[in-house]
């Protein structure tokens, strides 16, 4: 994986051994002596993770933190501060400062490159959510803080030893329901069932904690969902393969409350944000295909589909039709019954609309009061009978306008039917002469287009 990396430390010495182990390993690095010279790198160079030491002059390591975390341009990189500390109050205050995590002075290789990489592979789903984000009016965001958890989460503790699980348990953070499992299977179920972190005992004897974990990220239900894993102190393997089956974070035994609370705190925040931008991307994609006044499709998405059916007719492929339809008299519906009456009649419009279609065909709103419908696979008869349907609905009873008030709506229908090697502006060209030729004949009728050759 090439990554770059951003090493700070105050002793050059520090800098220059980080620098060549991560260069073995082919990092890319940049490094800085002091926090302020840290934060306009971070900034300029975007890197992918920092190596943050605690101890320097001037600005320390856990203001440094602060700061970063602060910056929109900056809070997105995971932060590891190295510490020639190991007191709790050091770790919780790190953690506290927004530290994604902790390594000890001096820095064991082996240990260094699974966080390294554990927390690389965090960014990158990150990354690839923030992207797709950004490029989307609603990155809004990124530019909120990430904020406290005040609402409540639940959390599964999983551990073969019922004793440690009350203790885990009786660690968490106040607005945290726990629930303690000790059979691997119904723990599983558990993280199943909307969980929002795991909490995997590694420690306790003939528990396959580890098979767990491996498990839990093969299950598309479970993937992305956060799993801490207590370790004993010193058993490096565990913890190395732990972080590369997928585990976000260890603690260790014997486990202390105030370190448990930090880190939990710490894997839900970041959870809440990936969701969130999950959600976002979400809303932001159904936005894109999406009239927002009826629920059918936009003009936009509408037209690739058109495209799309039309190459597959144009190479072999079945028939496809298209209907124009267009409101008639909308101009005085919306005089006599305001916006508002207008808005009910457009809803309502669609519902029947979507009512008379059948499964494949493809409904938008393709602006004002016209709306398009794409039928693959119908010939122009079956696009007339469509047509005839929908004509024969709309006028059948009339619409409700939420005020106890109705109003009585007809529509004019041109349809077509694609010919060899046409192209989707000629089609719709043919639809709305049809459609135009409808209202000329006086409107609440059916046209079919004819041929593009004659
Ligand atoms: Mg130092």
């Amino acid at each position: 994986m090439s990554a770059r990396i951003l090493v700070v430390d105050d002793q050059p010495a520090n800098v220059r051994l980080l620098e060549a182990k991560l260069q073995a390993e082919y990092f890319d690095v940049c490094t800085a002596v002091d926090g302020f010279a840290a934060i306009e790198a971070a900034k300029l160079e975007q890197p992918d993770l920092i190596l943050l030491d605690v101890m320097m002059p001037g600005m320390d390591g856990y203001e440094t933190c602060r700061l970063l975390k602060d910056e929109p341009r900056t809070r997105h990189i995971p932060v590891v501060m190295v510490t020639a500390l190991d007191q709790r109050e050091d770790r919780i205050r790190g953690l506290e400062s927004g530290a994604d995590d902790f390594l000890t002075k001096p820095i064991d290789d082996v240990t260094l490159f699974a966080r390294v990489r554990s927390l690389l592979r965090l960014k990158t789903v990150l990354d690839e959510l923030r992207h797709r984000e950004s490029s989307d009016a609603l990155s809004y965001v990124m530019s909120e803080p990430i904020g406290d958890l005040d609402s409540v989460a639940r959390a599964v503790v999983i551990s073969g030893d019922p004793r440690a699980a009350t203790r885990y348990a009786a660690a968490m953070p106040a607005q945290v329901r726990t629930q303690v499992e000790t059979d691997p299977v119904t723990g599983l179920e558990a993280a199943r069932s909307n969980a929002d972190l795991l909490i995997v005992d590694l420690t306790s004897p003939g528990f396959d904690g580890l098979r767990l974990c491996a498990r839990i990220r093969a299950d598309a239900a479970t993937r992305q969902l956060p799993i801490l894993a207590v370790i004993n102190p010193g058993d490096t393997p565990s913890a190395v393969r732990a972080l590369d089956l997928g585990v976000n974070d260890i603690i260790h035994r014997p486990v202390d409350a105030g370190e448990m609370m930090a880190r939990v705190s710490t894997q839900l925040r970041r959870k809440r944000y990936a969701d969130r931008l999950r959600t976002q991307l979400d809303e932001s994609l159904e936005m894109a295909i999406t009239d927002p006044l009826t629920g059918l499709h936009n003009r936009r998405y509408i037209a690739s589909r058109l495209h799309q059916a039309m190459e597959s007719s144009n190479n072999g492929g079945a028939p496809v039709s298209l209907l124009i339809a267009d409101i008639d008299h909308f101009k005085s519906i919306n005089d006599r019954y305001g916006h508002e009456g207008g808005d009910y009649v457009l809803r309502g419009f669609a519902e029947r609309v979507q009512r008379d279609l059948r499964a494949l065909d493809l409904a938008a709103r393709y602006g004002g009061e016209e709306f398009v419908i794409v039928m693959p696979g119908a010939g122009l008869a079956e696009a007339r009978g469509a047509s005839e349907r929908l004509r024969a609905s709309i006028a059948s009873e009339p619409f409700d306008l939420g005020d106890g008030r109705s109003a009585c709506v007809t529509v004019s229908i041109g349809c077509a039917q694609a010919e060899d090697g046409e192209s989707a502006e000629s089609l719709l060209r043919r639809a709305d002469e049809a459609l135009y030729l409808a209202k000329d004949e006086g409107r609440n009728r059916v046209e079919a287009a004819h041929s593009a050759a004659a």
